[in-house]
């Protein structure tokens, strides 16, 4: 027990080491950092773009439309956000929910893996095509969606990332929608696999 209470703490020291340290532009125009929510000892992350409005208000990720809709999904596999991390690629609203720029994704990369390297989770799970950018540039997520990528990464080494089509770019898209949720509703399985060969 005390190790698992350990983590807890560790990531919320890296958290607070972070939000001191964290060169990022966008610390100029956003409100605070939202470093990331959830369970140190979760078996999932999940990663989105960056924090919106809502986010940069309250502090934490995925509060507003797209963040209900990503807490109806978890509730479809029988989760809740105390069961997972979910974190985003910059800690820092980008003015306007303009794209993160890649220094502003580079200068919150040692932030996003030190995270996950605390965390260890089986499962990373990439929402939307910024956060699959920031791992596999070379992908593309309408071909990836839905398909299991054991890869090795800078700064993470080898893990096992599954891609979604992002919650608020789905949430008024019909066909969309239903992929992300079809998709979701795979990750118990996915999560079994990895759990098997790991
Ligand atoms: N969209 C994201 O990608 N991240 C958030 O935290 C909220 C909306």
């Amino acid at each position: 027990m005390a190790a698992i209470n350990d983590k807890k703490g560790r990531l919320n020291e890296i958290n607070e080491r972070w939000k001191k340290d964290c060169a990022c532009a966008l610390r100029a125009t956003a409100t605070q950092a939202v470093p990331g929510d959830g369970n140190a000892n979760a078996d999932i992350v999940f990663i989105g773009e960056g924090p919106g409005r809502d986010e940069d208000i309250q502090g934490k990720p995925f509060v507003g439309a797209a963040g209900k809709f990503l807490n109806q999904m978890l509730g479809t596999i029988k989760l809740d956000r105390n069961d997972v991390y979910i974190t985003n690629v910059v800690k820092y609203r980008p003015p306007n929910n303009r794209d993160p720029l890649p220094d502003e994704v580079e200068s919150c990369y040692p932030w996003l893996t030190e995270q996950i390297n605390l965390i260890d989770p089986k499962l990373i799970v990439l929402l939307g095509r910024h956060a699959l950018e920031r791992f596999f540039p070379e992908e593309k997520i309408s071909n990836v969606h839905g398909k299991i990528l054991r890869r090795s990464v800078r700064g993470l080494g080898k893990r096992d990332f599954y891609a979604l089509y992002h919650p608020a770019a789905a949430l008024y898209n019909g066909s969309m929608r239903a992929t992300l949720i079809e998709d979701f509703k795979k990750i118990p399985k996915i999560l079994k696999k990895s759990a098997s060969i790991n």
